[in-house]
């Protein structure tokens, strides 16, 4: 993982941006994004650590201040 993804828990879809993840898409809805997207590294259950997904999939939990993906994150709340 790039010092740039680690460190920005949001960002703007920009070209680089772009390449590198639209090789695998948004793992939350299996699409591609577009440019100007907002995207958030969450988690989610596809596990293998945090990916981008579309700002509207996710959720910040208040507590941790991170990032999951809403039926992630609404498994993790039924569970707890
Ligand atoms: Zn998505």
């Amino acid at each position: 993982m790039s010092e740039m993804t680690s460190c920005k828990p949001k960002i703007i879809m920009d070209l680089e941006s772009l390449n590198t993840s639209n090789a695998q898409g948004c793992p939350a809805c299996g699409r591609k994004f577009s440019l100007g997207d907002t995207a958030v590294l969450a988690c989610g259950a596809w596990g293998g650590g945090s990916r981008y997904i579309h700002e509207n999939e996710a959720i910040k939990d208040a507590k941790t201040s991170q990032y999951f993906e809403r039926g992630y994150y609404m498994s993790l709340k039924a569970g707890a």
